[in-house]
């Protein structure tokens, strides 16, 4: 122990009065908190570890029991529920509910054999995927399947969203759906699209016997129609993401009739349950609230511009981020916050619906 003690700097009455952070930091892993604290099991990614507890809990609440929320990547966290991120000590300071300084000297008393022998979990190495075989995948997996599927169409419904927009939808490129049993989707694929094409794409992994976008039946294809998600159509299971994209960061941009008003919305569902709810304005969907380039708004230069993200901690956050930048464009920036507001869009359509 007596290595770590001599990074306690001490006054003359002995009494511990500054904290090497640095030390801190490079001695008690960020993964080993997550995982000897926060008693969170790792979820190996592309390039990165998730855990499904925030250190900002209680605050932060689950959106689910299966959402792996939490981002560690090198030495820092993110939480993509609250979003709080930082680095050890700031997850030891929200976990214990201490001031960083105590946080520091609490870490500085872990057990230096338990870190010893602790092993980090191994990221997934980035696949490397090749963007335009993506696009020809999607291109192919379009035109084999121009209507949306009577699955689709009764999970869409079940969402508030009418045929009506779901065949638009399709028609105009966006929303793609393979069969829901993913049996028929697997033989679907492999024979509209061919498993060397989806190995190219990044969408099927060579060691696995099936495409992970072969189990998410709703396919919704980006503006720059070389990236997508897909989504399950019912709830997830023990571990499972409900969406899944691939390829590079592009928004959907559902073209409205009045060529001066957008409206700003956060992922696809909510771009065609604000169609539904009968804006006419263009709508533009972030592939999340924090995946945006700001050239993206150039198109909005002038314009009227809704901002209509979810009524969240990272959405009220994105709000301010992208303001300046819709601001710098000279657009007309206002704020969709009707008095009864009840959630993202999709949830505000269902309850219009008498679904909730
Ligand atoms: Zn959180």
């Amino acid at each position: 122990m007596a290595g770590i003690q001599d990074h306690f700097k001490r006054d003359a009455n002995g009494n511990v009065y500054e904290v090497d952070f640095k030390y801190v930091r490079n001695h008690v892993p960020l993964n080993w908190f997550f995982e000897h604290m926060l008693d969170a099991k790792p979820k190996p990614m592309s390039g990165a570890i998730r855990y499904g507890v925030c250190p900002n809990e209680p605050a932060c609440q689950a959106a689910s029991v299966h959402s792996v929320k939490v981002c560690v990547k090198e030495d820092s966290w993110k939480c993509f529920s609250c979003g709080e991120h930082g680095d050890v000590v700031a997850a030891a300071a929200f976990y214990w509910r201490i001031t960083h300084r105590e946080a520091g000297l609490e870490l500085m008393r872990a057990d230096v054999d338990m870190l010893k022998h602790y092993i980090p979990p191994k990221p997934e190495t980035a696949i490397e995927r090749d963007d335009s075989a993506l696009a020809l995948v999607l291109q192919k997996v379009a035109e084999a399947s121009p209507y949306p599927s009577k699955d689709a169409l009764a999970y869409l419904g079940g969402r508030g969203i009418s045929e009506r927009v779901a065949r638009e939808a399709c028609e105009r490129g966006i929303l793609i759906t393979i069969p829901n049993d993913a049996f028929q989707a697997k033989a679907f694929l492999t024979e509209v699209a061919g498993k060397e094409l989806m190995e190219r794409a990044g969408l099927w992994k060579p060691d696995k016997k099936a495409p992970a976008c072969a189990f998410r039946p709703l396919w919704f294809r980006s503006q720059s129609h070389c990236a997508a998600e897909f989504r399950l159509m019912r709830e997830p299971r023990d571990g499972e993401k409900k969406a899944m994209r691939y390829g590079g960061k592009s928004p959907w941009i559902w073209e409205g009739q009045t060529p001066d008003d957008y409206m700003l919305v956060e992922g696809p569902i909510d771009c065609l349950s604000a169609v539904e709810m009968g804006s006419k304005r263009t709508i533009f969907a972030l592939p999340g609230c924090e995946n945006w380039e700001p050239n993206w708004f150039q198109m909005m230069a002038e314009k009227n511009v809704l901002m209509a993200l979810d009524p969240d901690k990272p959405g009220y956050a994105a709000v301010e981020k992208l303001k300046p930048v819709l601001e710098a464009f000279e657009a007309m920036v206002g704020i969709f916050n009707p008095p009864n507001r009840i959630g993202d869009l999709n949830d505000q359509l269902k309850a219009m619906r008498g679904l909730i």
